[in-house]
């Protein structure tokens, strides 16, 4: 360990970032950081799935109106 910022892969020992959901090395998962990355991977779909139904909305807004008590 040279850098806080640095790890050993569980699988080979090459060092890699604390942040790399993989071994550059030989690819294996370096698990927590997985689960940080689905978690921000989530955020994103949310945020994404939110600005989409936003969007639509503010599109069909005539059609909503309709259907839809003000
Ligand atoms: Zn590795």
């Amino acid at each position: 360990m040279s850098s806080p910022l640095l790890k050993s892969c569980k699988a080979c020992g090459t060092e890699i970032s604390k942040y790399s959901p993989f071994c550059r090395n030989c690819g294996h998962p370096q698990g927590s950081n997985l689960i940080i990355w689905f978690l921000a991977l989530f955020l994103i779909v949310l945020i994404a799935a939110y600005i989409a139904f936003t969007l639509y909305c503010s599109c069909h807004t005539e059609q909503l109106g309709a259907m839809l008590p003000r």
